[in-house]
C-alpha cells in the first residue's frame, strides 16, 4: 500500500521575505529590535489564520506574533494528490509552514488532530481529551508570554465547525489558566504563571455571516511596507496562496483594509491591541540599561549604511553587550539571538551544513561538509569550533573555507508526533515538544564563530545539495531511516473466513553493506501466515521480495498481523514531495490488518475518471477488480461499452474543464446498460443537467459521525439485496464520516434507500440516490467511500460493488 511517489522535487522556489541577507531585510530587522510584544493568533486549522494581519502585526508592528493551529488539518480533502490523514496533516504543516516563511509569523501545534468535519464543540472536545488540549495551549502561552492573544472565532455556534467553537473556548480557558498557578503546576518546574492583557476576537464578514460592527475596536492594516516592497495584502495573498492542499491561491488585496476586534476577557482595549501594553525597552523595568539600549539602537538605525552594513558591526557588539548586562529574562535572550542574526547579516556571512546524499540508516556516519564565506570586507571572523571540536582559524574575506565533520544518525527522522500511535482525535506527545511544528533534535552541526570579537553560536540544520538541471541548486532535509524497510502493496486483507490471500512484501536494505536477516511473525491465533524463506540475505541497497500467504483460519472481525525483522518491528517508508513544500518522509507502522468479509460481486472490470484525487482504484484493485483510469477524452460510448461499470472520482466535476463533452457520453454509456457512478461534488453551479440523468442539488449538509445510525429507507432496493445482503452491520467501524455535501431535492427518478442523521439533527436522504436510466443504472453517492475503502471498511465495500453491480429485473 505504500508506495513511493516520484514527484519532480524542487525545495523553495517560492517567494520568500525571510532569512534574506539584504540590507532592506536587515533595516527591517534593526527597526524591530526596539520592539518587546508578543501576539498570540489562536484557531483550529491550518488556513484559518488571518494571515494579513499576520503579516502586519510581525512587519508593521515588529511584534513577534505566533499562530497556534491546534490541528494540522489532517481531516480535510486533498487538492493536489491521494494523501489523506496523517500524511495530509504532514503536508499542511510544511504549507503553514512556508506560509510563515512569508508573513514572518510563526507557527505552532497542539497535538489534536483533525479528525473531520464536527458539528459541536462537544464532540470536538470528547476526540482531542479537552484537559490535554488545554494543557498544550496553556504550556504554549507561559513559553511565549503574548501580551495580546486572537481567536479567528467566536466560542459559539456562529463559529460553525465544532473544532472553531472548540478552538475560542480553549483561548479562553488557556488565557485564565496560564496566570493560574495551580493549573498545570508541572509546568512551573521551568516556565512561569503568565498573564496576557487581553484576549481578542478578530471578527470577519464572509460566508454570509457578518460579525463585524462599528462598536468593536477597529484598525486599519492596509499599509505598503517600502522596505518589502508589498502591502500587508500583497504579503497575505503569497502566504495563503502557499495552502495548496486546500486549493487556497489567493488574489493580492491592495489598498485600506480594516480589521474588527471584539473584546473578550482582559482589560478592553479601545484604541489598539497593545493599549496599555509597554511594548518598549521600558518594560523591563532597568531604566539606566535601557535608556542606554534605546540610544544604542537609534544610533545604529541613523548610521546604517545600505551599502556597507559591515559598519554596523562594532554598534551592535555594543550593544549586545548592554542587552548581556540585563538581568535575565525572556526579552533579554530573544534580543540577544536577534542581534546576534543582524550581526552575521550584516557581516554577510552565509554558513551550509551539506551532504552528497539525501539518505543514511541509523548508526551510519553522516558525513557532511561545512561551508563557511564571509562576504563583506573587513571584519575579522574566526571559526573557533564545529561541535565542540576546536578550529581556530581566521575566515578569509570571500572565499568558501570548508570543514569537515561527521556524525553517527542515531534516531530516525520521524515526525516527533507520529513516533507513537495516535488515538481518534489525539497524538500522543512529550512536553518538551509541546507547540513544536516540527522535531527540534533534526540532525545539525553547531558553528561558534567570533565575529569582531564576538562569540555566536549557530546551528545548522544538516541538509542534502545537489543540482536539479531544470530547477538548479536543491537544498533538502536529510531522512535518517532503519536499516530495513518494507512496503506491501496492500496492508489491509479482506478475507472471509478460510480465505486465503498471497502479498507480495517488498523489503529493503538501506545500508551500504549486504545484510542477512530474519524475518519472523507474531503469533496470532486467527491467522496462519506462511512465508517463502524466513531467512534473507539483501545485497546493499537492494531489495529482496517475499510471498506472504495468508490464510484466515476464523471469522474473526480483526486480527493483526505484525512482522519482526531480527526480532524488531517492521516499518514502510512514504516520501511525499511537492513543489511548494520541503520533502516529507516518515516511517508508518507495517502492521497487516486482516478483515472479515463475505463479499460476492462479479465486477472485473471498471473505468476510473479521476477527480481530485482518492484511492478507490487502488481499493479495487485490492479486491480483484481491474481498473483502467480514463482521461476525459477517451470517456466515447464505444470505449466505455467493455467495461462493468464507470466511477468518477471524488470532485471529479469541479475540476473537470470539460464536463460539458462527456457527461453526455456517460448518460449514453448508461442508457445502453452501463453502470455509472459519481462520487461527491462541491456545489460550484454545475448545471443541473451536468450532474446526472434527472435533476438534483448539490447541498453543504453532511453528516460527520462516522457512527450515526443508518435509516433503511427501501430494504428491499436492489442495491441493498444484490449480490450482497445490506444490514446495519454493513455500517459498522466506519471512519471519520458517513458523507459530505449530500445532494438534496433529487427527481422523483432517483430512489433514495438510505438516511442518516447525526445526533439531534433530521435525517438526511440525500447520501445514494440511484436512477435506472435506459438499460443502465446512475448512481450518485457522497457517502465518503473514498475514506472507507482504503481504510478497508468491509461494509462499505460490500455496498460499493453493490452498486456497481447490474440490477436483476
Ligand atoms: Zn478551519
Amino acid at each position: 500500500m505504500y508506495k513511493i511517489i516520484a514527484f519532480i522535487y524542487l525545495l523553495f522556489p517560492y517567494f520568500s521575505i525571510a532569512q534574506s541577507n539584504n540590507s532592506a531585510s536587515i533595516k527591517l530587522a534593526i527597526d524591530k529590535l526596539n520592539t518587546l510584544g508578543t501576539v498570540l493568533y489562536f484557531a483550529a486549522h491550518p488556513d484559518d489564520e488571518n494571515t494579513r494581519l499576520i503579516a502586519w502585526l510581525a512587519n508593521e508592528k515588529h511584534y513577534k506574533t505566533g499562530y497556534l493551529s491546534l490541528t494540522r488539518g489532517d481531516g480535510g480533502q486533498n487538492l493536489i494528490g491521494t494523501e489523506i490523514g496523517i500524511e495530509l496533516g504532514l503536508i499542511r504543516t510544511q504549507e503553514l509552514l512556508a506560509a510563515r516563511n512569508i508573513d514572518q509569523g510563526e507557527q505552532y501545534f497542539t497535538s489534536a488532530y483533525d479528525f473531520g468535519f464536527s458539528k459541536t464543540h462537544e464532540e470536538t472536545f470528547n476526540f482531542w481529551k479537552k484537559e490535554e488540549t488545554l494543557k498544550e495551549a496553556v504550556y504554549l502561552i507561559r513559553k511565549l508570554q503574548p501580551d495580546v492573544i486572537i481567536t479567528r472565532f467566536p466560542p459559539d455556534t456562529r463559529g460553525g465547525h465544532g473544532h472553531h467553537q472548540a478552538s475560542a473556548m480553549l483561548a479562553h480557558e488557556a488565557f485564565d489558566a496560564a496566570a493560574d498557578p495551580n493549573k498545570f503546576p508541572e509546568q512551573l518546574k521551568l516556565l512561569k504563571p503568565w498573564k496576557a492583557k487581553r484576549l481578542v476576537w478578530n471578527t470577519a464578514n464572509f460566508g454570509g455571516m457578518n460579525n463585524t460592527n462599528d462598536n468593536q475596536l477597529k484598525i486599519e492594516i492596509g499599509d505598503y511596507n517600502p522596505l518589502l516592497g508589498y502591502s500587508y495584502g500583497e504579503i497575505a495573498a503569497k502566504s495563503r496562496s502557499q495552502h495548496k492542499s486546500q486549493g487556497f491561491g489567493a488574489a493580492s488585496n491592495r489598498g485600506k483594509s480594516t480589521e474588527y476586534f471584539e473584546h473578550v476577557t482582559g482589560t478592553k482595549a479601545t484604541e489598539s491591541l497593545f493599549d496599555g501594553i509597554n511594548s518598549s525597552w521600558d518594560r523591563l523595568n532597568e531604566p539606566q540599561l535601557t535608556n542606554k539600549i534605546k540610544q544604542q539602537i537609534e544610533a545604529i538605525q541613523e548610521t546604517f549604511r545600505v551599502q556597507h552594513p559591515e559598519q554596523s558591526i562594532a554598534q551592535l557588539n555594543e550593544l549586545h553587550a548592554s542587552i548581556n548586562s540585563l538581568k535575565p529574562s525572556l526579552w533579554k535572550d530573544r534580543k540577544l539571538r536577534a542581534v546576534e542574526t543582524i550581526i552575521l547579516q550584516c557581516a554577510g556571512i552565509l554558513l551550509e551544513s551539506v551532504t552528497a546524499k539525501p539518505n543514511f540508516q541509523v548508526q551510519e556516519s553522516i558525513n557532511v561538509s561545512n561551508e563557511i564565506i564571509v562576504r563583506n570586507p573587513e571584519i575579522k571572523v574566526i571559526l573557533l569550533a564545529i561541535n565542540d571540536k576546536a578550529i581556530n582559524e581566521t575566515i578569509p574575506f570571500n572565499e568558501t573555507s570548508k570543514f569537515n565533520s561527521s556524525l553517527e544518525a542515531r534516531a530516525w527522522t520521524q515526525p516527533y508526533w507520529l513516533e507513537k500511535p495516535n488515538s481518534l482525535g489525539k497524538f500522543d506527545v512529550q512536553e518538551q515538544d509541546f507547540g513544536n511544528p516540527e522535531n527540534v533534535n533534526t540532525p545539525s552541526v553547531e558553528f561558534k564563530i567570533s565575529v569582531q570579537g564576538l562569540p555566536i553560536t549557530v546551528n545548522k540544520e544538516i541538509q542534502y545539495r545537489y543540482v536539479d538541471p531544470v530547477d538548479g541548486e536543491i537544498l533538502q532535509p536529510i531522512s535518517i531511516t532503519p536499516i530495513f524497510t518494507a512496503e506491501l502493496e496492500n496492508n489491509n486483507v479482506l478475507l472471509a473466513a478460510n480465505g486465503k490471500k498471497e502479498l507480495t512484501l517488498k523489503i529493503k536494505n538501506h545500508s551500504s553493506i549486504a545484510q542477512k536477516a530474519t524475518l519472523t511473525i507474531m503469533d496470532n491465533a486467527d491467522v496462519k501466515v506462511r512465508l517463502d524463506n524466513p531467512n534473507l540475505e539483501i545485497p546493499a541497497f537492494g531489495e529482496l521480495n517475499q510471498t506472504l500467504t495468508i490464510e484466515k483460519l476464523n471469522d474473526k472481525d480483526l486480527s493483526n498481523i505484525q512482522l519482526l525483522i531480527n526480532n524488531q518491528k517492521l516499518t514502510g517508508i512514504r516520501e511525499i514531495a511537492y513543489p511548494h513544500i520541503p520533502k516529507i518522509t516518515w516511517f508508518p507502522p507495517l502492521a497487516i490488518q486482516v478483515k472479515n468479509i463475505e463479499l460476492n460481486h462479479a465486477i472485473k472490470r471498471v473505468a476510473y475518471i479521476s477527480g481530485a484525487g482518492d484511492l478507490i482504484p487502488q481499493s479495487l484493485e485490492n479486491i480483484g477488480i481491474q481498473v483502467d483510469q480514463l482521461k476525459e477524452s477517451q470517456l466515447s460510448v464505444n470505449n466505455l461499452i467493455p467495461y462493468d461499470a464507470v466511477v468518477v472520482g471524488v470532485r471529479a466535476y469541479n475540476v473537470s474543464k470539460n464536463l460539458k463533452s462527456w457527461m453526455p457520453q456517460l448518460l449514453a454509456y448508461t442508457k445502453k446498460g452501463g453502470t455509472v457512478l459519481v462520487q461527491y461534488n462541491v456545489n460550484t453551479r454545475i448545471p443541473s443537467e451536468l450532474l446526472g440523468p434527472y435533476p438534483f442539488e448539490l447541498t453543504r449538509s453532511r453528516v460527520t459521525e462516522e457512527d450515526a445510525k443508518v435509516v433503511f429507507n427501501l430494504p428491499n432496493d436492489p442495491s441493498m439485496q444484490y449480490p450482497n445482503k445490506i444490514t446495519a452491520k454493513d455500517f459498522d467501524n466506519w471512519v471519520q464520516e458517513r458523507g459530505l455535501y449530500f445532494a438534496d431535492n433529487a427527481d422523483s427518478n432517483y430512489r433514495k434507500p438510505l438516511s442518516f442523521a447525526d445526533k439531534n439533527e433530521q435525517a438526511h436522504d440525500g447520501s445514494l440516490l440511484i436512477a435506472s436510466y435506459g438499460q443502465g443504472k446512475f448512481v450518485y453517492t457522497s457517502l465518503s467511500f473514498f475514506r472507507q475503502l482504503p481504510a478497508a471498511v468491509p461494509g462499505a465495500y460490500r455496498l460499493f460493488v453493490n452498486l456497481l453491480s447490474k440490477e436483476v429485473k
